[in-house]
């Protein structure tokens, strides 16, 4: 089970809202569509995993994800923060996300932000591209980003823009006019994530019958090279594999989970971490909410690392940090020598061109991030 001890409290908290109004065709994240009869008895499910926490936790750092927590309204989020506030307690000068759909992000929701103490909304535009948006399968268009950057921005928000490369017949151009235009908007901070095709979404029923055809591989790397290449000539730093951020705006929840510092979480297929063992609610909101009403378990997984599994673990989320992994941070955060984890693999990725490493620490290429997912196999063994 995950157990916080008193010198390893979380001060960082995850909170998961499954409502969306429509689903993307890609997407197989935990939610509901067309539910928001539900939202009242998640509301209650919510309120009784708080019970879990003994002692209010004071929190540098608050996210909530989804599904779409703009889809609850003003008045939900406001609710949300309400229920939240009676076992959580955000300290001083904490960053506090909250994810939007833009054709959510109306005068009203951006003042209840403000007023609640958000710091930070994460907007799932994707594209600003009408094409590129209606092949995603999106519901909005690009005025709307615009409109809701906009607003964010002018009441002094921070803004992370979601862009999607590799749409099916997306083209490197039209990607550089995304860049483009995620410059010109002024956001803080850029994600870029290519399109992954997961099973049982429409968009891979479709792939199946070759209605959709995903981008070749070659493409996938010229874009994401693109991505590096205009956001960091605008200013941005690249500071992990998929996240761009302006000096002094990355966001330090993600780092929070990549230094792998504990953290809690809360509703349907989130997933709490004391620093070894990771436990994930139910997947189905449906079933989460059931279960924990009824009050059964409703744990989905338990992933119990020993202490060398979670020091390999530590070596994959360093190294999609462009910073990298610091031998000697890591052998203090670790218990455990690199060398002697990650070696030899180490070693043949800078023969390879594929890491630099001065001795003290070792960092991906871009080359190496280019085909990072193929790397982790060899540390994670
Ligand atoms: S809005 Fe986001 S979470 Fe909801 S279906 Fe679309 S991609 Fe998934």
């Amino acid at each position: 089970m995950v157990t916080f001890e008193m010198s390893n409290l979380p001060r960082h908290a995850y909170v998961h809202v499954p409502f969306c109004r429509h689903r993307c065709g890609y997407c197989d994240f935990t939610l509901v569509v067309g539910r928001d009869d539900l939202i009242d008895r998640y509301f209650a499910a919510l309120a009784i995993e708080l019970e879990r926490v003994r002692e209010p936790l004071e929190l540098d750092t608050v996210y909530m994800g989804g599904g779409t927590p703009s889809h609850l309204g003003p008045d939900g989020l406001g609710r949300l923060f309400n229920l939240l506030a009676t076992k959580l307690r955000i300290a001083a000068g904490a960053e506090v996300t909250v994810e939007a759909n833009p054709l959510d992000v109306t005068p009203d929701f951006v003042a209840a932000c403000r007023g609640l103490g958000v710091t930070r909304v994460s907007l799932g535009g994707q594209s600003l591209d009408a094409a590129t948006l209606k092949t995603l399968d999106r519901d909005h268009g690009p005025d709307d980003v615009r409109a809701a950057v906009g607003r964010l921005l002018d009441t002094g928000l921070v803004v992370n823009l979601d862009l999607m490369t590799a749409a099916p017949g997306q083209t490197l151009a039209a990607v550089e006019r995304d860049l483009a235009a995620a410059m010109t908007l002024g956001v803080q901070h850029v994600s870029v994530y290519c399109l992954t095709w997961e099973q049982g979404t429409v968009f891979e029923s479709a792939r199946r019958r070759g209605d959709l055809v995903p981008a070749e591989e070659s493409l996938e790397q010229v874009m994401f090279e693109a991505a590096i290449d205009g956001l960091t000539a605008a200013g941005f730093e690249h500071y992990e594999v998929s996240n761009f951020a302006r000096p002094g705006f990355r966001c330090r929840h993600n780092e929070a989970y990549w230094d792998c510092r504990p953290w809690e979480a809360f509703g349907p297929g989130a997933a709490r971490f004391d620093g070894r063992t990771r436990i994930t609610n139910h997947r189905s909101t449906v079933t989460w909410i059931n279960k924990v009403l009824a009050g059964d378990d409703a744990t989905g997984d338990v992933d119990a690392m020993t202490a060398e599994q979670a020091a390999r673990e530590r070596i994959v989320v360093g190294l999609r940090r462009r910073d990298g992994l610091d031998r000697e941070v890591f052998r203090a955060a670790s218990g455990f020598d690199l060398d002697t984890l990650a070696g030899e693999a180490i070693a043949r990725w800078a023969a390879a061109g594929l890491a630099t490493d001065d001795g003290r620490r070792v960092r991906l290429t871009r080359a190496g991030l280019l085909v990072s997912d193929a790397l982790w196999a060899d540390v994670l063994t």
